[in-house]
């Protein structure tokens, strides 16, 4: 399987011509993925440290994964939410044992799990005042992202995701990440809800810290708002808890997760605590694709892996002795990487520059990898990931770092 292998596709040639141009050009084709590597199309081989934006947990083709999707596929594929599915009751399960006490919906997107969280925030609105139209506003962190429909969208207070597409849904205002005043300016009567990432991940991979959430949690408690915190990007165990929010010890009264949830397979789901699940009744929400059986047999999978190889664990130790070998790129070259941000496996090297020009560097090296915000290359290792990749990795990046500095 490490044979390089040349499979010339015309990819590029089909995209020019018939592929719709909301993506920036990419610049590679990816034909094959194994663990934390993937090959291009010309045989090429990339530490994949993009892991399809913080997806693909498990890294590529994981073979326990690989095995329950084939075993769904012959036993029974998709049959709507008009019937029961073994799978759905049995991760709803799982997910209440990581979050507590509770309900879960399942659904097929990140930007879908925070649209059924803010649907949610508005049937709240409504038991608190006693009337619809009059508790509806949804309080955001500047520079947040939430994904792209209506109300992801609208939630996003970035002049470049929401332009030309107003205008958007009412009710959204930013207040500034790790300043609770700011938060506690924007509450009035109106307020229903803070949805927050609890780290930002396109934004800039920017941690609120724990203080922070603590104070969101206090006005949440005397103004009578749900924290709906999105961890579509930062769950799931990528920061080395199950949710990035453990570490703070808070609570969440409604969680939205997607990404690494089912390593590939497209699914989003949301977690209700007890006191507000029964918010959504027969007839409010819904979804056709939603919670198939063999979309929760993807994530059951990822969850078994999970356990059985210790991989929290293991992120939450390795990903903390990679931090600090990246910080030590700061001292190495001060005058282009100013630190390091995150934890566990959601990484960023904060630059003083732009880190689009690094990108082509690192995949010279064999390192793909996204960035974030305006100075940010992300690093988003599979969590199958060893301290050696991680090594490998730095080593890439200070090549890359090097070049730049004799350029
Ligand atoms: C990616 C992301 C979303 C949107 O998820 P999609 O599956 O692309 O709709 C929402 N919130 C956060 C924090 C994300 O990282």
């Amino acid at each position: 399987m490490n044979q390089p292998s040349i499979v010339r596709t015309n990819a590029a040639e089909l995209y020019d011509a018939y592929v719709m141009k909301n993506y920036a050009k990419a610049p590679l084709t990816l034909v094959r993925g194994e663990g934390v590597w993937a090959w291009d199309d010309t045989g090429k081989k990339y530490l994949d440290f993009a892991s399809g934006i913080a997806v693909n947990a498990l890294g590529h083709c994981h073979p326990v994964w690989v095995e329950a999707i084939r075993r769904q596929a012959g036993e029974l594929i998709h049959c709507s939410n008009l019937y029961r599915n073994p799978n759905y009751g049995e991760l709803a399960r799982r997910l209440v044992q990581q979050a507590g006490p509770g309900r879960v919906y399942l659904c097929n997107s990140g930007t879908e799990a925070n649209e059924a969280m803010i649907k949610l925030s508005r049937l709240h609105g409504i038991r608190k005042s006693g009337e619809e139209g009059k508790c509806y506003k949804v309080l955001v962190a500047k520079n947040a992202f939430h994904g792209r429909t209506y109300g992801g969208m609208s939630a996003t207070p970035q002049e470049k995701i929401q332009k030309g597409f107003r205008p958007l849904v009412p009710g959204f205002a930013a207040g500034e990440i790790n300043n609770v005043q700011s938060f506690a300016d924007l509450i009035d009567d109106q307020t229903a809800a803070i949805m927050i990432e609890t780290v930002q991940g396109e934004g800039g991979v920017t941690m609120c810290t724990d203080e922070f959430l603590w104070g969101l949690r206090r006005l949440c408690d005397q103004h009578n708002l749900l924290l709906m915190l999105d961890e579509v990007q930062c769950g799931f165990g990528r920061t080395g808890a199950f949710y990035a929010f453990q570490h703070s010890g808070v609570r969440a009264d409604v969680i939205g997760m997607a990404k690494g949830i089912a390593n590939g397979y497209p699914m989003g789901a949301i977690w209700c605590g007890e006191k507000h699940a029964e918010l959504f009744t027969p007839g409010s929400h819904g979804t056709t694709f939603g919670g198939s059986p063999l979309a929760c047999a993807a994530a059951l999978a990822v969850f078994e892996v999970l356990e059985r190889e210790d991989l929290i664990r293991k992120v939450a130790a390795n990903g903390a002795a990679w931090k600090a070998q990246l910080e030590q790129l700061a001292v190495e070259f001060p005058r282009q990487v100013a630190g390091v941000t995150g934890r566990g496996y959601m990484l960023g090297l904060r630059l003083h520059g732009e880190p689009a020009p690094y990108l082509p560097l690192l995949r010279e090296g064999g390192l793909l990898c996204p960035v974030a915000g305006l100075n940010t290359i992300r690093l988003l290792p599979p969590l199958i990931a060893t301290s050696e990749h991680l090594t490998l990795a730095t080593d890439i990046i200070r090549g890359a770092l090097r070049k730049k500095e004799t350029a």
